[in-house]
């Protein structure tokens, strides 16, 4: 038999995949799906099996080699498996060898040579029968052990070993006893606490019921749920009528780290059936939550963006949580959309799909607009529990009295909830201390010498860094260039933790962003103790607004929201929305009614009136209406294409190029902009220049790329990045 072997090899874009022969000895265990081993120029490489039985080639112009070895028991890659791949590689314009690889953990791709082995347990069987092994024994201790190892079906060798370690020894060297061995996880699964359903609300039942209804076909539902509607309540009541089916679900989170509480929830109603897939698992363990998942023993992946590729036999259905979230987006090469993925798993299975969200993404909303996803509500917080009264304070105003950072507004805020023993979170969407320090007389500002960016302030460190490429010096007392003071603008977490510690001497303050949560658990640790009341303010980044549910917190202070507002992307105005909505929603949850402070220079902005307001359908009619007049999602389609050199006048040369091959190969209607340079232009030494397609329809678009990423992919000089439907342009 002849079989297609897949071979990832080194400074190779394009997919290499070879016939190769199989002997007879091997054809029983080979499949499509498992890795093999195979000689390659005089090595030995892995690969995978992509096609049996192919046609004999013939071999008068080379050798046909052998199969040398079958690496896996069981089949890795499984035909649904295979086709999402197919499915990645030809909508991301990226190999089949690149989709794979980003679908499998380490430990399983043919590539990666990993030490990551199944861990195995001793245990101690007899060898022979009770009665003949007791009377092999040379005394009471081995009597005992050998009573130990009888009375049970199976028992630990560390178990026999606490009665006597030699003991053991001597029973195995006189073959009383045997080893077997087998096979174990690293992560052993908690109790089952099972936990009770709670009684839903009418508005929960509602969806429940509604999705109950078709619970075996594909439907795309978009839950609209505003924060604090129980959301979660509702997926799990879902979830067990398809686990009570003998199926198995998906469910999708931005980032495992900032939502220990979501999967404390689904672990205390489901216990061993939830296994979890991220980034913050050792190697060897995400081996085994994968294996796991392959044979079935769990039924529910909870997981980021990858968890999409999840193995699980008999899936039955998909669910999105914070469907709005950008991370769902692979931000490179294969730039997959995990939301993508779920909608053609889920259309292949024939099962639900659904998304949530407190603020939809206007992509989906309006998809449910048009009747392509069916809508489900939930407009009331749990208990009826009012949404947060929201101010919006004027930092012009107060710049004027001196308040560079609080307003007089947030001071009184914050001073009667903590006086009533409430808590308080303060969003500052910029890490570091300062985000630009210039000198007051030769106006010198600190740049990064490869990114052309201002270097951001870290005054714990006493250091200079900078935020994309991660240059770090330390900074001077003086200017670095005539000596004279310098200044610094633009505040950032470490900044206001500083004048919060100094305002308020006896509250307890702690700061959560990317610089106090390096370590594992960094971030459960600081929500564990806040939420333990250990402190009375929680000051961070956009960390802080994501599904956190804290009771006793009352007030919510937005102290820049015109961070994110300007930012220079057409998405800049539904990132501020979903972010300060989400933000101000951590306000009053149980019983305490919240208070939200939005501190802005922008006080007339129409998307801050929406926050305040609390009001998701003006935001959605307004920027709708902006998206229309500006041909942007998802009135059309968006194509980024970046084009990337060391050598500025490459760059800047293909560039030019690629625009012109662009528009004489696409249809009319298609609107072709640039090149210009991109909002990053020089990151670490590379210069990025950038075109965006816009367009409704084009038949010739596809092919047109990938007649463009060809040419571009034997180019050592130049480097084109295709980006089909980006999430920041
Ligand atoms: P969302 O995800 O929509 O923001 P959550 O799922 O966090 O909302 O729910 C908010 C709170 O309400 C949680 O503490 C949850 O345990 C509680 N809750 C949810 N459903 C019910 C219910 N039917 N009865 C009582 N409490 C509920
Ligand atoms: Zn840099």
């Amino acid at each position: 038999m002849y079989v297609k072997v897949l071979l990832e090899l080194k400074n190779k874009k394009t997919d290499q995949a070879y016939t190769y022969y199989v002997n007879d000895a091997l054809k029983e265990d080979i499949q499509i799906g498992k890795r093999v081993k195979v000689p390659f120029n005089k090595r030995v490489l892995e690969g995978y099996v992509l096609e049996v039985n192919v046609q004999v080639p013939s071999t008068d112009d080379y050798t046909i080699l052998e199969i040398q070895e079958v690496v896996d028991d069981e089949i890795i890659l499984t035909k649904e498996l295979l086709d999402i791949a197919y499915y990645i590689k030809e909508t991301t314009l990226c190999s089949l060898s690149s989709a794979i690889s980003v679908m499998l953990p380490r430990a399983l791709k043919a590539s990666v040579k990993t030490n990551v082995n199944k861990k195995y347990q001793d245990y101690l069987k007899l060898n022979g029968s009770l009665e003949y092994c007791l009377d092999k024994c040379k005394n009471n201790t081995q009597r005992e052990i050998v009573s130990l190892v009888g009375e049970n079906a199976v028992t630990l060798k560390k178990e026999a070993e606490l009665i006597s370690n030699s003991g053991v020894q001597t029973l195995l060297k006189n073959q009383v006893l045997e080893i077997e061995k087998q096979e174990e996880y690293r992560l052993t699964s908690s109790e089952v606490v099972q936990e009770e359903d709670y009684v839903l609300s009418p508005d929960q039942l509602n969806v429940v019921e509604t999705v109950e209804q078709k619970l075996n076909e594909h439907q795309k539902y978009l839950l609209y749920g505003v924060t604090g509607s129980g959301k979660t309540e509702v997926y799990m009541q879902i979830i067990k009528k398809i686990i009570n089916q003998d199926k198995s679900v998906i469910v999708l989170v931005p980032e495992i780290s900032l939502t220990p509480q979501f999967i404390e929830n689904f672990k205390k109603r489901f216990a061993s059936l939830v296994a979890c897939l991220h980034s913050g698992l050792l190697d060897g363990e995400k081996y085994d939550e994968w294996r796991k998942i392959n044979r079935g023993e769990a039924k529910i992946v909870i997981g980021a963006r990858s968890a999409i590729f999840a193995p699980l036999k008999n899936l039955g259905l998909i669910i999105i949580d914070e469907e709005h979230s950008e991370t769902y987006k692979q931000e490179n090469s294969p730039r997959y959309n995990a939301i993508d993925v779920a909608i053609f798993r889920a259309e292949k299975l024939n099962i639900p799909l659904i998304l949530g969200s407190a603020t939809p993404s206007l992509e989906h909303m309006a998809r449910a607009s048009k009747n392509l996803f069916t809508l489900l509500k939930l407009p009331n917080r749990i208990n009826n529990q009012t949404l947060p009264n929201c101010a919006i304070v004027d930092m012009a105003k107060e710049m004027k009295k001196g308040n560079y950072l609080l307003s007089d507004r947030l001071k009184v805020e914050i001073e009667s909830a903590v006086s009533r023993g409430e808590q308080v979170i303060l969003l500052l969407n910029r890490r570091g201390f300062a985000t630009n320090i210039t000198c007051s007389n030769c106006g010198y500002t600190y740049k990064c010498p490869n990114c052309e960016i201002t270097l951001t302030y870290h005054k714990t460190k006493n250091v200079l860094r900078c935020h994309y490429c991660g240059y770090t010096i330390f900074k001077k007392e003086n200017c670095p260039n005539c000596g004279e003071d310098l200044n610094m603008y633009g505040s950032g977490t470490e900044k206001l933790e500083e004048v919060i510690k100094k305002e308020y001497p006896d509250l307890r303050v702690i700061r959560m962003d990317a610089d106090t949560t390096k370590h594992k658990n960094g971030h459960a640790e600081i929500i564990e103790k806040f939420k333990n009341y250990e402190y009375d303010i929680l000051l961070g980044t956009q960390m802080i607004s994501k599904g956190l549910d804290f009771e006793r917190v009352s007030l919510v202070g937005i102290i820049n929201a015109d961070a994110s507002l300007n930012m220079p992307d057409f998405r800049s105005g539904e990132r501020t929305f979903s972010l300060l909505l989400q933000a101000s929603g951590r306000a009053g949850r149980k019983d305490t009614i919240g208070n939200v402070v939005i501190q802005t220079f922008n006080p007339d902005s129409f998307i801050l009136k929406c926050v305040a307001d609390q009001d998701y359908d003006a935001f959605y009619n307004y920027e709708m209406n902006i998206r229309k007049k500006l041909k942007y999602p998802p009135y059309y389609y968006l194509v980024g294409i970046k084009i990337q050199s060391r050598d500025y006048n490459e760059a800047s040369h293909e560039a030019t190029k690629v625009a012109s091959y662009l528009r004489k190969n696409l249809s009319e209607k298609t609107i072709i902009l640039g090149p210009t340079i991109a909002n990053m232009f020089k990151v670490n030494n590379i210069y990025h220049f950038q075109i965006i397609i816009k367009y409704r329809f084009d038949d010739k678009l596809k092919k047109t790329l990938q007649e463009l990423d060809k040419m571009y992919i034997i180019n050592n000089k130049v480097k084109l990045d295709i980006d089909i439907n980006p999430v920041t342009v």
